[in-house]
Protein backbone atom coordinates (compact mmCIF):
# COMPACT_ATOMS: atom_id res chain seq x y z
CA UNK A 1 0.00 0.00 0.00
CA UNK A 2 2.85 2.51 -0.52
CA UNK A 3 0.97 4.13 -3.50
CA UNK A 4 -0.86 7.25 -2.56
CA UNK A 5 -2.50 8.15 -5.43
CA UNK A 6 -6.28 9.20 -4.54
CA UNK A 7 -8.53 6.97 -6.45
CA UNK A 8 -10.19 8.50 -9.30
CA UNK A 9 -14.12 10.44 -8.39
CA UNK A 10 -16.80 7.90 -9.07
CA UNK A 11 -19.98 10.80 -8.97
CA UNK A 12 -23.36 9.10 -7.93
CA UNK A 13 -24.17 8.87 -11.60
CA UNK A 14 -22.94 10.37 -15.29
CA UNK A 15 -24.66 10.73 -18.62
CA UNK A 16 -22.87 8.57 -21.16
CA UNK A 17 -22.74 10.77 -24.92
CA UNK A 18 -20.34 9.21 -27.56
CA UNK A 19 -18.47 11.13 -30.58
CA UNK A 20 -21.31 10.23 -32.92
CA UNK A 21 -23.75 12.15 -30.75
CA UNK A 22 -21.64 15.35 -30.60
CA UNK A 23 -20.98 14.89 -33.91
CA UNK A 24 -24.68 15.18 -34.72
CA UNK A 25 -25.31 18.42 -32.63
CA UNK A 26 -22.18 19.67 -34.69
CA UNK A 27 -24.44 19.23 -37.67
CA UNK A 28 -27.39 20.07 -36.55
CA UNK A 29 -25.67 24.20 -34.93
CA UNK A 30 -24.29 23.66 -38.96
CA UNK A 31 -27.75 23.45 -40.48
CA UNK A 32 -29.27 26.80 -39.38
CA UNK A 33 -31.93 24.46 -38.24
CA UNK A 34 -31.79 24.70 -34.33
CA UNK A 35 -35.05 24.87 -32.64
CA UNK A 36 -38.12 22.36 -33.00
CA UNK A 37 -37.80 21.04 -36.42
CA UNK A 38 -37.13 17.96 -38.58
CA UNK A 39 -34.86 16.22 -35.73
CA UNK A 40 -37.75 16.62 -33.27
CA UNK A 41 -40.34 14.77 -36.04
CA UNK A 42 -37.61 12.52 -36.18
CA UNK A 43 -37.37 11.31 -32.52
CA UNK A 44 -40.76 11.64 -32.27
CA UNK A 45 -41.27 9.22 -34.63
CA UNK A 46 -38.64 6.82 -33.18
CA UNK A 47 -40.19 6.84 -29.26
CA UNK A 48 -43.80 6.46 -30.92
CA UNK A 49 -42.06 3.48 -32.79
CA UNK A 50 -40.31 2.46 -29.07
CA UNK A 51 -43.75 2.62 -27.13
CA UNK A 52 -46.17 0.62 -29.53
CA UNK A 53 -47.11 2.99 -31.88
CA UNK A 54 -48.72 5.28 -29.30
CA UNK A 55 -48.83 9.06 -30.18
CA UNK A 56 -45.94 11.06 -28.25
CA UNK A 57 -44.87 14.47 -28.13
CA UNK A 58 -41.76 15.90 -26.92
CA UNK A 59 -41.50 18.79 -24.14
CA UNK A 60 -38.46 20.81 -22.90
CA UNK A 61 -38.25 18.86 -19.67
CA UNK A 62 -40.05 16.31 -17.68
CA UNK A 63 -41.40 18.92 -15.20
CA UNK A 64 -43.18 20.38 -18.12
CA UNK A 65 -44.63 16.94 -19.38
CA UNK A 66 -45.95 16.06 -16.49
CA UNK A 67 -47.92 19.46 -16.27
CA UNK A 68 -48.94 19.15 -19.75
CA UNK A 69 -49.98 15.70 -19.02
CA UNK A 70 -52.17 17.22 -16.42
CA UNK A 71 -53.87 19.58 -18.33
CA UNK A 72 -54.67 17.08 -20.74
CA UNK A 73 -56.41 15.43 -18.36
CA UNK A 74 -58.38 18.01 -17.73
CA UNK A 75 -56.96 18.78 -13.85
CA UNK A 76 -56.91 21.88 -12.54
CA UNK A 77 -58.37 24.29 -9.07
CA UNK A 78 -60.72 22.73 -6.45
CA UNK A 79 -59.22 18.74 -7.74
CA UNK A 80 -57.31 16.31 -5.94
CA UNK A 81 -54.48 14.27 -7.34
CA UNK A 82 -53.42 11.40 -5.62
CA UNK A 83 -49.18 10.66 -5.17
CA UNK A 84 -46.38 9.45 -3.17
CA UNK A 85 -44.58 11.26 -0.88
CA UNK A 86 -41.12 9.98 -1.98
CA UNK A 87 -40.30 11.55 -5.11
CA UNK A 88 -38.61 14.58 -6.86
CA UNK A 89 -40.50 17.67 -5.53
CA UNK A 90 -41.73 18.49 -9.58
CA UNK A 91 -43.89 15.55 -8.97
CA UNK A 92 -46.02 17.58 -6.47
CA UNK A 93 -45.26 21.04 -8.04
CA UNK A 94 -46.75 20.37 -10.94
CA UNK A 95 -50.07 19.23 -9.11
CA UNK A 96 -50.25 22.95 -7.29
CA UNK A 97 -48.98 24.43 -10.49
CA UNK A 98 -52.41 23.68 -12.25
CA UNK A 99 -54.18 24.74 -9.11
CA UNK A 100 -55.15 21.38 -8.08
CA UNK A 101 -54.31 19.47 -4.41
CA UNK A 102 -51.40 16.95 -4.22
CA UNK A 103 -52.82 14.24 -1.70
CA UNK A 104 -49.93 12.27 -0.63
CA UNK A 105 -50.54 8.45 0.60
CA UNK A 106 -47.89 6.53 2.18
CA UNK A 107 -45.33 4.64 0.61
CA UNK A 108 -44.37 0.40 0.47
CA UNK A 109 -41.48 0.03 2.55
CA UNK A 110 -40.37 -2.75 0.30
CA UNK A 111 -40.65 -1.00 -2.91
CA UNK A 112 -40.64 2.13 -2.03
CA UNK A 113 -43.44 3.19 -3.98
CA UNK A 114 -46.79 4.35 -3.56
CA UNK A 115 -48.61 1.60 -1.39
CA UNK A 116 -51.40 1.24 -3.56
CA UNK A 117 -53.55 -0.95 -0.40
CA UNK A 118 -53.57 2.65 0.70
CA UNK A 119 -54.88 4.71 -1.94
CA UNK A 120 -58.92 4.13 -1.47
CA UNK A 121 -59.02 5.46 2.09
CA UNK A 122 -57.39 8.64 0.27
CA UNK A 123 -59.81 8.71 -2.23
CA UNK A 124 -63.11 11.61 -2.21
CA UNK A 125 -65.48 13.11 -4.58
CA UNK A 126 -62.90 15.53 -5.62
CA UNK A 127 -60.02 12.92 -6.54
CA UNK A 128 -59.26 13.23 -10.40
CA UNK A 129 -56.45 10.89 -11.06
CA UNK A 130 -53.80 9.00 -9.45
CA UNK A 131 -50.05 9.99 -10.44
CA UNK A 132 -47.66 7.24 -9.12
CA UNK A 133 -44.14 7.40 -9.52
CA UNK A 134 -41.48 4.63 -10.62
CA UNK A 135 -39.04 5.29 -8.14
CA UNK A 136 -35.49 4.34 -9.53
CA UNK A 137 -37.09 2.91 -12.24
CA UNK A 138 -39.18 0.13 -10.10
CA UNK A 139 -42.77 0.09 -11.91
CA UNK A 140 -46.05 -0.44 -9.41
CA UNK A 141 -48.23 -3.47 -9.63
CA UNK A 142 -49.57 -2.07 -12.97
CA UNK A 143 -53.16 -4.43 -12.55
CA UNK A 144 -53.81 -2.97 -9.47
CA UNK A 145 -53.05 0.56 -10.37
CA UNK A 146 -55.66 0.93 -13.29
CA UNK A 147 -58.34 -1.39 -11.44
CA UNK A 148 -58.37 1.54 -8.73
CA UNK A 149 -59.00 3.80 -11.32
CA UNK A 150 -61.46 1.87 -13.53
CA UNK A 151 -63.30 1.44 -10.14
CA UNK A 152 -63.31 4.57 -9.09
CA UNK A 153 -63.05 6.49 -12.63
CA UNK A 154 -59.78 8.23 -12.25
CA UNK A 155 -57.10 9.34 -14.90
CA UNK A 156 -53.67 7.69 -14.79
CA UNK A 157 -50.64 9.96 -15.38
CA UNK A 158 -47.90 7.56 -14.83
CA UNK A 159 -44.56 9.90 -13.50
CA UNK A 160 -42.16 7.83 -15.34
CA UNK A 161 -39.40 10.08 -15.34
CA UNK A 162 -37.08 6.85 -14.66
CA UNK A 163 -38.59 3.87 -16.03
CA UNK A 164 -37.38 4.65 -19.67
CA UNK A 165 -37.04 0.77 -20.74
CA UNK A 166 -38.72 -0.63 -17.33
CA UNK A 167 -41.30 -3.13 -18.19
CA UNK A 168 -44.78 -4.51 -16.63
CA UNK A 169 -45.36 -8.12 -17.51
CA UNK A 170 -42.69 -7.96 -20.63
CA UNK A 171 -44.53 -4.75 -21.89
CA UNK A 172 -42.47 -1.40 -21.59
CA UNK A 173 -43.80 1.14 -19.12
CA UNK A 174 -45.13 3.97 -21.52
CA UNK A 175 -46.48 0.99 -24.38
CA UNK A 176 -49.42 0.52 -21.87
CA UNK A 177 -51.84 2.58 -19.59
CA UNK A 178 -52.87 6.22 -19.78
CA UNK A 179 -50.63 9.02 -19.67
CA UNK A 180 -47.23 8.22 -19.56
CA UNK A 181 -44.91 10.81 -18.36
CA UNK A 182 -40.61 10.18 -19.01
CA UNK A 183 -38.65 12.88 -18.03
CA UNK A 184 -34.83 13.19 -20.37
CA UNK A 185 -32.78 15.56 -17.89
CA UNK A 186 -28.84 14.80 -17.66
CA UNK A 187 -29.39 11.70 -15.00
CA UNK A 188 -31.98 9.78 -16.44
CA UNK A 189 -31.35 6.58 -17.88
CA UNK A 190 -32.18 7.99 -21.52
CA UNK A 191 -31.03 11.94 -21.98
CA UNK A 192 -31.47 14.86 -24.07
CA UNK A 193 -29.52 17.27 -21.85
CA UNK A 194 -33.09 18.60 -20.67
CA UNK A 195 -36.13 16.97 -22.18
CA UNK A 196 -39.16 14.64 -21.53
CA UNK A 197 -41.67 12.74 -23.30
CA UNK A 198 -45.60 12.34 -23.34
CA UNK A 199 -47.33 8.71 -24.18
CA UNK A 200 -50.81 9.78 -24.92
CA UNK A 201 -53.98 7.78 -25.79
CA UNK A 202 -55.18 9.73 -29.13
CA UNK A 203 -54.60 11.97 -31.81
CA UNK A 204 -57.13 15.08 -29.82
CA UNK A 205 -54.43 14.33 -26.84
CA UNK A 206 -51.71 15.00 -28.57
CA UNK A 207 -53.12 17.88 -30.56
CA UNK A 208 -53.97 19.22 -27.26
CA UNK A 209 -50.38 19.26 -25.92
CA UNK A 210 -48.97 20.71 -29.24
CA UNK A 211 -50.73 23.48 -28.60
CA UNK A 212 -50.21 23.46 -25.07
CA UNK A 213 -46.25 23.39 -25.53
CA UNK A 214 -46.27 26.20 -27.74
CA UNK A 215 -48.83 28.94 -26.57
CA UNK A 216 -51.97 27.86 -27.66
CA UNK A 217 -50.98 28.78 -31.09
CA UNK A 218 -52.88 26.75 -33.77
CA UNK A 219 -52.02 27.18 -37.75
CA UNK A 220 -54.12 26.99 -40.87
CA UNK A 221 -52.92 27.38 -44.34
CA UNK A 222 -50.08 29.69 -45.41
CA UNK A 223 -50.75 32.15 -43.20
CA UNK A 224 -53.26 31.77 -40.29
CA UNK A 225 -53.25 31.43 -37.08
CA UNK A 226 -55.43 30.95 -33.81
CA UNK A 227 -55.25 30.82 -30.08
CA UNK A 228 -58.40 29.34 -28.52
CA UNK A 229 -56.19 27.87 -25.58
CA UNK A 230 -53.76 29.13 -23.08
CA UNK A 231 -50.20 27.15 -23.36
CA UNK A 232 -46.57 27.86 -22.73
CA UNK A 233 -43.36 27.80 -23.91
CA UNK A 234 -42.37 24.30 -23.26
CA UNK A 235 -41.27 22.62 -27.02
CA UNK A 236 -38.05 21.07 -27.55
CA UNK A 237 -35.41 21.95 -29.42
CA UNK A 238 -33.24 19.86 -32.60
CA UNK A 239 -30.30 19.98 -30.72
CA UNK A 240 -31.78 18.22 -27.84
CA UNK A 241 -33.88 15.87 -30.14
CA UNK A 242 -30.49 14.67 -32.03
CA UNK A 243 -29.18 13.79 -28.78
CA UNK A 244 -31.76 11.80 -27.87
CA UNK A 245 -32.16 9.95 -31.25
CA UNK A 246 -28.52 8.77 -30.66
CA UNK A 247 -28.82 7.82 -27.31
CA UNK A 248 -32.12 5.67 -28.00
CA UNK A 249 -29.64 3.33 -30.29
CA UNK A 250 -27.82 2.95 -27.48
CA UNK A 251 -30.31 2.36 -24.68
CA UNK A 252 -30.44 -1.30 -25.03
CA UNK A 253 -26.29 -1.51 -24.32
CA UNK A 254 -26.97 1.26 -21.30
CA UNK A 255 -29.82 -1.37 -19.83
CA UNK A 256 -27.73 -4.43 -19.67
CA UNK A 257 -24.57 -2.84 -18.47
CA UNK A 258 -27.11 -1.04 -15.04
CA UNK A 259 -28.63 -4.99 -15.25
CA UNK A 260 -25.16 -6.26 -14.61
CA UNK A 261 -23.46 -3.59 -12.63
CA UNK A 262 -26.72 -4.40 -10.14
CA UNK A 263 -26.61 -7.69 -10.40
CA UNK A 264 -22.82 -6.85 -9.02
CA UNK A 265 -23.54 -4.72 -6.11
CA UNK A 266 -26.37 -7.87 -5.08
CA UNK A 267 -23.60 -10.31 -4.65
CA UNK A 268 -20.97 -7.53 -3.63
CA UNK A 269 -23.06 -7.09 -0.73
CA UNK A 270 -23.99 -10.51 0.11
CA UNK A 271 -20.78 -11.82 0.44
CA UNK A 272 -19.11 -8.15 2.16
CA UNK A 273 -22.37 -8.24 4.77
CA UNK A 274 -21.43 -11.83 5.58
CA UNK A 275 -17.69 -11.33 5.30
CA UNK A 276 -18.19 -8.28 8.06
CA UNK A 277 -19.88 -10.15 10.12
CA UNK A 278 -22.58 -7.30 9.34
CA UNK A 279 -25.84 -9.48 9.02
CA UNK A 280 -27.10 -8.28 11.83
CA UNK A 281 -27.48 -5.02 10.29
CA UNK A 282 -30.66 -3.72 9.01
CA UNK A 283 -29.03 -2.37 5.76
CA UNK A 284 -32.25 -2.26 3.11
CA UNK A 285 -31.33 -2.87 0.05
CA UNK A 286 -33.72 -2.63 -3.16
CA UNK A 287 -36.03 -4.99 -4.64
CA UNK A 288 -33.95 -6.71 -7.05
CA UNK A 289 -37.32 -8.53 -9.00
CA UNK A 290 -40.79 -7.83 -7.99
CA UNK A 291 -43.14 -10.29 -9.71
CA UNK A 292 -44.16 -8.70 -12.91
CA UNK A 293 -41.97 -5.23 -12.54
CA UNK A 294 -38.98 -5.01 -14.41
CA UNK A 295 -36.57 -2.01 -13.09
CA UNK A 296 -34.59 -0.88 -15.41
CA UNK A 297 -32.21 0.05 -12.65
CA UNK A 298 -31.79 3.82 -12.86
CA UNK A 299 -30.57 3.99 -9.50
CA UNK A 300 -29.34 1.47 -6.56
CA UNK A 301 -30.74 2.84 -3.53
CA UNK A 302 -30.40 1.37 0.25
CA UNK A 303 -31.41 2.14 3.18
CA UNK A 304 -28.99 3.07 5.82
CA UNK A 305 -29.98 1.44 9.35
CA UNK A 306 -29.46 4.83 11.39
CA UNK A 307 -31.18 3.44 14.49
CA UNK A 308 -28.12 1.37 14.56
CA UNK A 309 -25.53 3.23 14.03
CA UNK A 310 -23.62 6.52 15.96
CA UNK A 311 -23.51 8.76 13.21
CA UNK A 312 -26.43 10.02 10.66
CA UNK A 313 -26.60 10.44 6.75
CA UNK A 314 -24.25 13.45 5.89
CA UNK A 315 -21.69 11.60 7.64
CA UNK A 316 -22.10 8.70 5.85
CA UNK A 317 -21.95 10.83 2.86
CA UNK A 318 -18.89 13.06 4.20
CA UNK A 319 -17.11 10.13 4.83
CA UNK A 320 -17.55 8.50 1.22
CA UNK A 321 -16.72 11.63 -0.50
CA UNK A 322 -13.43 11.42 1.02
CA UNK A 323 -13.29 8.43 -0.05
CA UNK A 324 -13.95 9.76 -4.04
CA UNK A 325 -17.32 8.13 -3.93
CA UNK A 326 -20.38 10.31 -4.74
CA UNK A 327 -23.78 9.59 -3.43
CA UNK A 328 -27.09 11.44 -3.67
CA UNK A 329 -30.53 11.38 -1.80
CA UNK A 330 -33.11 10.72 -3.74
CA UNK A 331 -35.62 11.96 -1.99
CA UNK A 332 -36.47 13.89 1.04
CA UNK A 333 -40.43 13.25 1.79
CA UNK A 334 -42.01 16.40 -0.01
CA UNK A 335 -44.44 17.19 2.90
CA UNK A 336 -41.19 18.17 5.32
CA UNK A 337 -40.83 21.22 2.91
CA UNK A 338 -41.63 24.34 4.28
CA UNK A 339 -43.79 25.57 1.15
CA UNK A 340 -45.70 21.56 1.70
CA UNK A 341 -45.96 22.60 5.62
CA UNK A 342 -46.85 26.05 4.99
CA UNK A 343 -50.12 24.15 2.94
CA UNK A 344 -50.83 22.45 6.25
CA UNK A 345 -49.15 18.95 5.08
CA UNK A 346 -47.22 17.07 8.03
CA UNK A 347 -44.56 14.27 7.92
CA UNK A 348 -45.97 12.39 10.25
CA UNK A 349 -49.56 11.79 8.15
CA UNK A 350 -47.16 9.49 6.09
CA UNK A 351 -44.83 7.94 8.47
CA UNK A 352 -42.90 5.27 6.52
CA UNK A 353 -42.13 7.89 3.64
CA UNK A 354 -40.55 10.11 6.57
CA UNK A 355 -38.29 7.88 7.99
CA UNK A 356 -37.14 6.79 4.29
CA UNK A 357 -36.61 10.03 3.32
CA UNK A 358 -34.26 10.50 5.90
CA UNK A 359 -31.97 7.06 5.26
CA UNK A 360 -32.08 6.37 1.63
CA UNK A 361 -29.38 7.38 0.04
CA UNK A 362 -28.47 6.51 -3.99
CA UNK A 363 -24.79 4.75 -4.61
CA UNK A 364 -22.83 5.24 -7.92
CA UNK A 365 -24.71 3.54 -10.84
CA UNK A 366 -24.03 4.11 -14.49
CA UNK A 367 -23.27 2.28 -17.50
CA UNK A 368 -19.61 3.96 -17.58
CA UNK A 369 -18.54 2.34 -14.38
CA UNK A 370 -16.83 -1.36 -13.79
CA UNK A 371 -17.63 -4.19 -11.71
CA UNK A 372 -14.23 -3.22 -9.58
CA UNK A 373 -15.96 0.26 -9.10
CA UNK A 374 -18.88 -1.42 -7.86
CA UNK A 375 -16.33 -3.62 -5.87
CA UNK A 376 -15.15 -0.37 -4.34
CA UNK A 377 -18.17 1.26 -3.49
CA UNK A 378 -19.55 -1.72 -1.13
CA UNK A 379 -16.35 -1.94 1.09
CA UNK A 380 -16.20 1.29 1.18
CA UNK A 381 -19.85 1.50 2.60
CA UNK A 382 -19.11 -1.70 4.07
CA UNK A 383 -16.35 -0.34 5.97
CA UNK A 384 -18.16 2.71 7.74
CA UNK A 385 -20.98 0.96 9.03
CA UNK A 386 -18.70 -1.19 10.70
CA UNK A 387 -16.84 1.53 11.74
CA UNK A 388 -20.11 3.07 12.86
CA UNK A 389 -21.89 -0.13 14.53
CA UNK A 390 -23.21 1.01 17.53
CA UNK A 391 -22.01 -1.59 20.66
C1 LIG B 1 -36.37 13.85 -13.14
C2 LIG B 1 -37.71 13.70 -12.54
C3 LIG B 1 -38.77 14.59 -12.80
C4 LIG B 1 -38.62 15.89 -13.54
O1 LIG B 1 -37.96 15.86 -14.70
P1 LIG B 1 -37.13 17.16 -15.22
O2 LIG B 1 -36.79 16.72 -16.60
O3 LIG B 1 -35.96 17.32 -14.32
O4 LIG B 1 -38.05 18.31 -15.19
C5 LIG B 1 -39.99 14.31 -12.26
N1 LIG B 1 -40.21 13.25 -11.51
C6 LIG B 1 -39.24 12.38 -11.21
C7 LIG B 1 -39.54 11.20 -10.37
C8 LIG B 1 -37.95 12.59 -11.70
O5 LIG B 1 -36.98 11.74 -11.38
Amino acid sequence: MSDSTPLPFIPFTRPSFDEATIAAVAEVLRSGWVTSGPKLAEFEAALSAYFGNRPVRCFANGTATMKIALQVAGIGPGEEVITTPISWVATANVILSVGATPVFVDIDPRTRNIDLDKVPAAITAKTRAIMPVYLAGLPVNMDELYALAKENGLRVIEDAAQAFGSEWKGQRIGSIGDLVSFSFQANKNLSTVEGGCLVLNNADEARLAEKLRLQGVTRTGMDGMDVDTLGGKDNLTDVNAVIGLHQLKHIGQFQGKRTALAAHYFTALHSGLKAANLQGLDLGLPVQSDGDCKTNWHMFQVVLPLEQLTVDRAHIMGDLKEQGIGTGVHYPAIPGFSLYQQKGYRPSDTPIAARIGKSILTLPLFPGMSNADVERIVNALLGLLTQYRKS
